[in-house]
């Protein structure tokens, strides 16, 4: 999955700012012929393309209608397939056109023509991953995936048609869908429960965002003493105070060390992952932009940009 973040923080929905238990997934497609996220998603990230129209969704009203989804998959400018996350996955979305709006993430898969099968191997792949990916966050299974059509035989949504206008003519349809999540789910966790080796952790000596908070335990956020960019002046203030410690943004102490850790001569520095991040993300606190994320994917032998809360991943220094 290529996964990307611009948030459409002028749409009403965006703006009406309720959350939701997220309880399922629903798919959708958009029922015009334009493959290009830049007709939905803008402004330009640089990435999207100039959507000369100004006719995107970051509008109050898109269109004059009051709709807006969690995610779009389509194309970039240069062609390549990417997702893009339009509202905090559970921010009330307005895609359903019924009581499904309350319980389900929401995301569109931009249509083209309908008889490109090159391209939608490559979205309805996406797809699948994008919905692994969220039933690993939020703890569902392919069970609770439906498309839009389904939700509507269902009672919880609108009467439209997709996807079902559009997979069956690629010989997929949402059981073929289900079965694809359930069967990416069962791989990763097979590779999760493999991969037990902690490698050797160096932390930033500056942060650009977030602090190194020093206090006696984590959970004890009143015994603060300070917080800190420089990890220089978190240890200086650790030293001062007696019985606390050294916590990076994400609650991990790391100093004083009780063990002889060799921390100098790592290469790289360590990265947990935290519900929401994208490599994109993190690309972009450690290394200033996104789209270097292809560094780290190498440096952790990553094949997708799919990942999850908990991976300690290693940023180039
Ligand atoms: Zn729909």
């Amino acid at each position: 999955m290529n996964l990307h973040k611009l948030m459409l923080t002028e749409n009403a929905c965006y703006k009406a700012g309720r959350t939701i238990t997220v309880k399922g997934i629903m798919v959708h497609s958009t029922g015009a012929n334009n493959p290009n996220l830049k007709r939905y998603v803008g402004p330009n990230d640089g990435l999207l393309g100039e959507n000369q129209y100004g006719n995107h969704w970051n509008t109050y009203h898109p269109g004059g209608r009051e709709v807006c989804v969690h995610a779009f998959i389509g194309k970039l400018a240069d062609g390549t397939i990417a997702t893009y996350q339009c509202l905090p996955w559970n921010h009330r979305g307005w895609h359903a056109g019924g009581s499904a709006n309350n319980t389900h993430i929401g995301f569109e898969i931009c249509e083209d023509g309908l008889t490109d099968y090159t391209y939608f191997q490559k979205v309805y792949r996406e797809a699948v991953e994008l919905c692994a990916y969220l039933c690993k966050e939020y703890g569902l299974t392919e069970q609770n995936i439906i498309c839009h059509s389904e939700g509507y035989k269902q009672g919880v949504a609108s009467n439209h048609g997709d996807v079902m206008h559009w997979f069956p003519k690629h010989g997929k349809s949402m059981d073929t869908f289900r079965a694809e999540v359930k069967a990416l789910l069962a791989a990763d966790t097979k590779e999760d429960t493999e991969d037990t080796a902690e490698p050797v952790v160096t932390y930033p000596e500056k942060l650009t965002s977030g602090y190194y908070r020093v206090r006696k335990t984590w959970k004890d956020s009143k015994s603060q003493v300070g917080a800190y960019r420089v990890l220089a002046n978190a240890k200086a203030a650790a030293d001062k105070n007696p019985g606390t410690h050294v916590f990076t943004n994400d609650g991990v102490a790391i100093y004083p060390v009780d063990d002889a850790t060799d921390s100098g001569t790592a290469d790289y520095r360590i990265h947990t992952v935290v519900k929401g991040d994208t490599l994109w993300d993190i690309a972009a606190l450690y290394l200033g932009k996104g789209s270097r994320y292809p560094e780290i994917k190498t440096l952790n032998g990553l094949k997708s940009n799919v990942i999850y809360s908990g991976w300690k991943l290693k940023i180039p220094n």
